[in-house]
């Protein structure tokens, strides 16, 4: 028997326009929350109405960021029913993400139980229109009111969700980025391989020159050297260059991206080899201006594949596949989406059904 107790709202809210959905502008009816305190563990495991906490002000989150979270989706197929994609792999990570920032596992059971239970009170949350999905945020956050350096004595698990929209509002279009010199997202050693809010607030200064200059993202260089690339806004980064597909290695300053594992995988099963080597912004553009730069995507739950058609640096300005959506990449942007929406077989054991 199930553990988590469900308080239903008494006022549902009136569903979103599909066709305006934007990304994470709306919150469905519930939230999932269980609470943690040194005394009794992970305990109160609970469904409720989707609404605002109450947090002392010395709570711990406010000043030290500890604080993880996950994002996926849930999947509207042609048949009505729901799906999730690989949830297994958020949980596992989120659990990697505990231990680098010092809070309490989670029962992967439990957290699997909860996204199932919460995603089918909230069904009719899941969009179905082309290219909508229900977007998933579980997270964790320090509450113990403590000023004082430590990890936290309590903390809140919280899961919600939102119907969304293609990340991008002009769809799949190419993007220009340009590479990131002053600022840097993570180090090793640091915490970005764990989805840590604090790896995000240390990119928001180059994100918002990148967005008035025009670009939608910047390309993140390694803090040590500044020349290996790293990701891509906060999506992980792939090259087709001289027919190689490339991928930065994980080497604990980069977010080990389930798309990005993904894209491996669905790679390898086509017989093309993802090389997860170390590349140089040089080697970069020498070979973009050589012309052998024929593909570049970001890969991320929220954008899944976005296609990269200008890259540029000091000087330098180089268009990607003639600015175009690249052969490979449109080929796993639909083969990719295709599994997750249940309209094509998935051969991998990535879909996890809600009927
Ligand atoms: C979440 C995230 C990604 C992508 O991971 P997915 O599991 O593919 O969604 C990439 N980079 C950063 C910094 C992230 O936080």
């Amino acid at each position: 028997m199930s553990s988590i107790t469900i308080q239903k709202t008494a006022n549902p809210r009136p569903r979103p326009d599909q066709s305006r959905l934007g990304f994470g502008k709306y919150f469905s009816d519930h939230m999932f929350i269980m609470d943690y305190s040194a005394d009794k563990g992970w305990h109160d495991p609970r469904i409720v109405p989707y609404g605002p906490f109450a947090l002392e002000p010395s709570a711990m989150v406010f000043h030290y960021a500890q604080e993880i979270f996950e994002g996926l989706k849930a999947y509207r197929r042609a048949d009505g029913g729901i799906q999730l994609f690989r949830p297994w792999a958020n949980i596992k990570r989120m659990n990697e993400s505990c231990e680098r920032m010092c809070i309490p596992r989670l029962d992967e059971a439990l957290f699997l139980e909860a996204l199932d239970s919460l995603v089918r009170l909230d069904a009719d949350w899941v969009p179905s229109a082309p290219g909508t999905s229900l977007y998933i945020r579980p997270f964790i956050i320090a509450t113990e009111p403590h000023i004082g350096v430590h990890a936290s004595s309590s903390y809140i698990f919280c899961i919600f969700t939102s119907p969304v929209g293609a990340y991008y509002a002009e769809g799949i279009n190419p993007v220009k980025i340009y590479v990131e010199t002053r600022d840097v997202r993570a180090v090793k050693g640091g915490t970005g391989h764990a989805k840590t809010g604090g790896n995000y607030a240390a990119t928001l200064r180059a994100g918002q020159l990148a967005e008035k200059e025009g670009f939608s993202q910047v390309l993140w260089l390694d803090g040590v050297h500044r020349k290996y690339i790293e990701e891509v806004g906060s999506m992980n980064v792939f090259f087709k260059i001289g027919g190689e597909v490339i991928t930065p290695p994980l080497g604990g300053s980069i977010l080990p991206g389930i798309t990005r594992d993904s894209c491996i995988k669905i790679l390898e099963s086509w017989n093309c080899h993802a090389a997860e080597r170390l590349i140089t912004a040089d080697e970069l553009f020498d070979a973009a201006a050589a012309g052998r730069l024929e593909e570049a995507w970001g890969s991320g739950t929220a954008a899944v594949i976005s296609p990269i058609g200008e890259i540029v640096r000091a000087g330098q300005r180089e268009t990607v596949c003639g600015g175009k959506i690249g052969d490979l990449t449109q080929r796993l942007y639909d083969y990719l989406t295709g599994i997750q929406w249940g309209k094509i077989a998935d051969p991998f054991g990535w879909i996890y059904r809600l009927d």
